[in-house]
């Protein structure tokens, strides 16, 4: 079995676990519109918009439009 030459050192790991495991939850972002923490490809719970497009009345919505033209 392998077995590593040399113990890592306390500060060698924690050095090492600082720099690579600092993202604590992964999928979540700013909303660029109201700022609120959002989960990313997801439409903002607090004001509705997506990609820049308000999702937040669904007869408005974007994408029902232009399955009509469609
Ligand atoms: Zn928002």
């Amino acid at each position: 079995m392998a077995v590593p030459k040399r113990k890592v050192s306390k500060a060698r790991r924690d050095k090492r676990r600082n720099n690579v495991w600092k993202i604590a939850v992964p999928g979540i972002a700013k909303c660029p519109k109201c700022g609120e923490f959002i989960l990313t490809h997801r439409v903002c719970k607090n004001c509705g918009t997506y990609a820049g497009k308000d999702y937040s009345k669904p007869e408005a919505a974007p994408v029902a439009e232009e399955a009509k033209e469609a």
